[in-house]
């Protein structure tokens, strides 16, 4: 069996008095390709901000390469269990959301070197090779100056896919990238998150409503419903053959 590299036991997040995640137990191998459904408020970002580290658990523990990234303290609050690992996992984390997040003030290649310059401590020349090739395997080299205001709304999610993907991450996270876009610009962004599912460089952790585009490259789905995985397995076994009621009536809103 292949070493997960990220596993959440049990994990329980709680806003207030509202239990968002209530025990969650979910293991990542390198290379996986995992889709995430369920109905809006189930907790999907919430999973995701988790893996960013950006937001820990009430109880439970999540480890990455086998280091639990937080610790309880006496008064019951989470904290980072050792801020340097902290900090190496954020860096193998690529994310991309829903409303692309670019600089609007840089160029596109200016936007793509900030994080190799200023996390990967590279050279300038170093990091300005690295985004060209990046903005070139998502078809964007004619518009490496362009400001993101002159882009498309296709276009500049995928000088978000090139900006994450220059930093190498072990894991790719996208949170519904394809929700804020007209349709005819979906193909464009789901064609370059098919090659980087190819190309098995990075594990994958897709939020996604495009059913068909799961069925085609996850490894696994779940479904998550009122706080918890209520399925997992294949894309074929959860979206095409589950006998889950509530999944059901979920997935006949996207047929
Ligand atoms: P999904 O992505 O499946 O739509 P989310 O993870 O965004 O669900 O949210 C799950 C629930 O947790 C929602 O009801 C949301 O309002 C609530 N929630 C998320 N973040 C916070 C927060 N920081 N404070 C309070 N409630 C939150």
């Amino acid at each position: 069996m292949v070493e997960p590299i990220v596993q959440f036991k049990d994990v329980h997040k709680s806003f207030g008095e509202f239990d968002v995640l209530k025990g969650i137990d979910l293991n990542i191998a390198p290379s996986e390709k995992i889709c995430i459904i369920g109905p809006s408020g189930s907790g999907k970002t919430t999973i995701i901000r988790m893996l960013m580290t950006l937001e820990e658990p009430t109880s439970g523990d999540i480890y990455v390469n086998d280091a639990n990234l937080w610790k309880m303290e006496r008064a019951g609050k989470m904290v980072p269990a050792n801020e340097k690992h902290l900090r190496q996992v954020r860096g193998d984390i690529g994310m991309v959301f829903q409303h692309f997040n670019l600089f609007p003030h840089m160029t596109i290649l200016d936007n793509c070197m900030v994080g190799p310059i200023h996390v990967k401590k590279e050279s300038k020349d170093e990091a300005k090779q690295h985004s060209e090739e990046m903005l070139k395997r998502v078809g964007l080299e004619e518009h490496m100056d362009k400001y993101p205001s002159q882009l498309s709304g296709g276009q500049k999610q995928r000088v978000a896919m090139a900006r994450a993907l220059v930093m190498k991450p072990k894991i790719m996270l996208f949170d519904e990238v394809t929700s804020a876009l007209d349709p005819e610009l979906v193909g464009e962004v789901l064609e370059v998150i098919r090659n980087i599912a190819e190309t098995g460089e990075t594990a994958m952790v897709l939020v996604t409503h495009e059913m068909d585009f799961a069925l085609e490259v996850a490894d696994r789905v779940l479904f998550l419903d009122d706080g918890v995985i209520a399925e997992s397995g294949t894309a074929s076994e959860v979206i095409e053959h589950s006998e889950n009621k509530r999944l059901q009536s979920f997935l006949r809103r996207f047929r």
